[in-house]
């Protein structure tokens, strides 16, 4: 009979890691999320080899201070949350103190930061779980992580990761996802040193639509506003002439956040109804704001998908702002009449 060990600690990082990262996209994400959260008007994200090689993220955010730099790579530890009640009045996008810790678990990773408010930022370096000395850093106020090598240590993970170009291409969705969400934010992605994105700080949605997805679709984008109300529904929904044979461009935020949901996703095809051939999807661009007690974002490891108290609600909201706001612009299914 086997006996009840506990697992060592590394191998307890590369499950949680497992969990949160999954391939370089993740690693941005997470990331981003970060420097979204601490305040950053700009973020430049370059990659080699679809991310696998190499993800640098630098930001001109609150930085991280010296003396609390080491605590950044361990389990747990976060500056944003403190109660188990703040979960749920959670308004950043990171609280679990997870990521990094995951990130320097199965990579090589440089962290150096410096606040606004000391004359010299430090950096320390994780490799695989194990931390290195500080050291001082002049680096100018912010911070910068370079990830290397990711699964460097985790063969079986690597195994899973696909082609560079596919990579690239969640990377890509995970930094359009971002953009879409933070109007304001000046981003900057490279791949190999080329130039993907740019996107200036002053460019609206409709920019951000039009770098994205194409000038024709921002033409044909309709303001939708569910109006001043505790959940409010705000942003843009498109023409039925810019449908697609999948949901792709159907974005969904819920307080600042992208995430997946089949029942929002299925009200905005219903407020289409009559409009678009079967197996056609309708292009939305849809903000959420819900107070943070009505929204649980805790129930997935990604936070990809969220849970909400009035579940109908939202439903009704969404499928009826939509519909009324298609109605205005005469688009209504048209009766067949015989003639
Ligand atoms: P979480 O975001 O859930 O708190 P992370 O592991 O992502 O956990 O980050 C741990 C902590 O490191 C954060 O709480 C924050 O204090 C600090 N941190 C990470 N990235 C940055 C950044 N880009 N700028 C400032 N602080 C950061
Ligand atoms: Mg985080």
């Amino acid at each position: 009979m086997a006996r009840i060990r506990q697992l060592d600690p590394i191998v307890v990082t590369k499950i949680a890691a497992g969990e949160v990262i999954e391939r370089p996209a993740s690693v941005v994400k997470e990331l981003l999320e970060n420097s979204v959260d601490a305040g950053s008007t700009r973020i430049d994200i370059d990659l080699e080899q679809g991310g696998t090689e190499l993800i640098r993220v630098v930001d001109d955010g609150g930085g991280i201070d010296s003396d609390d730099l080491p605590l950044a790579f361990i389990s747990h530890a976060t500056s944003k949350l403190t109660e188990a009640d703040d979960l749920f009045r959670i308004s950043t996008m990171g609280f679990r103190g997870e990521a990094l810790a995951s990130i320097g678990g199965v990579a090589q990773v440089t962290l150096q930061s410096r606040t606004p408010d000391r004359p010299s930022g430090a950096e320390i370096r994780c490799d695989g779980g194990e931390l290195s000395p500080i050291r001082p850093w002049g680096g100018s106020s912010g911070t910068r992580i370079e990830v290397r090598h990711l699964f460097h240590n985790f063969p079986v993970r690597k195994k899973f990761l696909k082609s560079i170009a596919t990579e690239l291409g969640h990377v890509c969705e995970t930094v359009t996802r971002l953009a879409l969400a933070n109007p304001g934010l000046h981003l900057v992605l490279r791949h190999n040193n080329k130039m993907v994105y740019e996107i200036p700080a002053s460019a609206s949605l409709p920019d951000r639509v039009a770098l994205f997805f194409g000038g024709e679709v921002r033409d044909a984008l309709y303001e939708v506003d569910s109006g001043e109300a505790p959940i409010r529904l705000t942003g843009f929904i498109a023409d039925p002439k810019c449908d697609r044979g999948n949901p792709k461009l159907q974005y969904l935020f819920v307080n600042g956040r992208w995430f997946r949901d089949r029942s929002v996703g299925h009200a905005l095809q219903e407020a289409y109804r009559g409009l678009l051939m079967t197996g056609r999807y309708a292009a939305g661009f849809l903000f959420l704001t819900v107070p943070p007690d009505q929204v649980d974002v805790n129930v997935h490891p990604t936070k990809a998908e969220v849970r909400f108290r009035e579940n109908s609600l939202i439903y009704s909201l969404v499928r009826a702002t939509i519909k009324t706001r298609l109605l205005k612009e005469n688009l209504v299914p048209k009766l067949q009449v015989p003639a």
